[in-house]
């Protein structure tokens, strides 16, 4: 409830503010608009999965999932801020939450992923999404998939949205927004949120695009389509 209560203040705040520029700016400029912000007062954790030690899956030229899903979420958290989001990253360059005097990989990645969740519940995240690749030892399986855990009813509704801006727009996928159990960060996050897996780079074909920065842009842009989307209907 509490939450509900500054939201709605805030959102009171923003109406009258904007109305107070809005006037004089109407005045002085006759072709001024007003640029929508879809997302003005949220805050949004993206997760670029990985990071330092743990590539994740491994892709070819350097670039493994970890560089893959960093260079991803900094093209939706462009487009997020462009639509009035503060968004944070739980890393900004190559490497793990980890504390830097923990020893061992799968040490290291427990407690990474532990800090991943921690950093959701300090930014006070109204929303989060989790950015991973895929890959299995069969090459026949190829493009991006959506998954939720069902903790909150928005979930679900979330991950439909960004998986259907993704077969709308990438053509390569027909895949469709599946529940998964066994995802830590979605299991226990308490704000509601997704992982999208940005498809497979075990698929040679995918793998080559998904190396690209032109279709990384458009991955980046479908998936903010989805978020815009889910965002719109959840207002109204
Ligand atoms: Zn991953």
């Amino acid at each position: 409830m509490q939450r509900y209560y500054k939201i709605v203040l805030w959102s009171l705040g923003c109406v009258i503010l904007w109305l107070l520029i809005q006037f004089p700016l109407q005045q002085v400029l006759p072709n001024y608009k007003a640029i929508p912000q879809p997302f003005a007062g949220q805050t949004i954790v993206l997760d670029p999965g990985h990071g330092g030690p743990d590539g994740g899956a491994k892709g070819s030229n350097n670039l493994d999932e970890k560089n893959i899903t960093l260079e991803v979420a900094k093209l939706i958290r462009h487009y997020l801020e462009q639509a009035g989001a503060v968004v944070y990253l739980t890393r900004e360059d190559d490497r793990d939450l980890a504390n830097k005097d923990t020893k061992g990989l799968s040490r290291r990645k427990s407690e990474d992923i532990r800090n991943r969740l921690a950093f959701i519940k300090e930014k006070e995240a109204d929303l989060f999404l989790t950015i991973h690749l895929n890959a299995i030892p069969n090459p026949r399986w190829s493009g991006s998939q959506t998954f939720f855990y069902p903790s909150f009813t928005e979930n679900k509704l979330l991950a439909e949205s960004i998986q259907t801006e993704l077969i709308a727009n990438m053509k390569n996928t027909d895949r469709t927004p599946l529940q998964i159990d066994t995802v830590y960060l979605l299991k226990h996050a308490e704000v509601p949120g997704a992982l999208v897996e940005l498809g497979f780079l075990s698929n040679e074909q995918e793998r080559a695009l998904l190396e690209k920065t032109s279709y990384q842009k458009k991955l980046a842009a479908s998936v903010y389509q989805g978020m815009l989307q889910f965002t719109l209907e959840e207002s109204q």
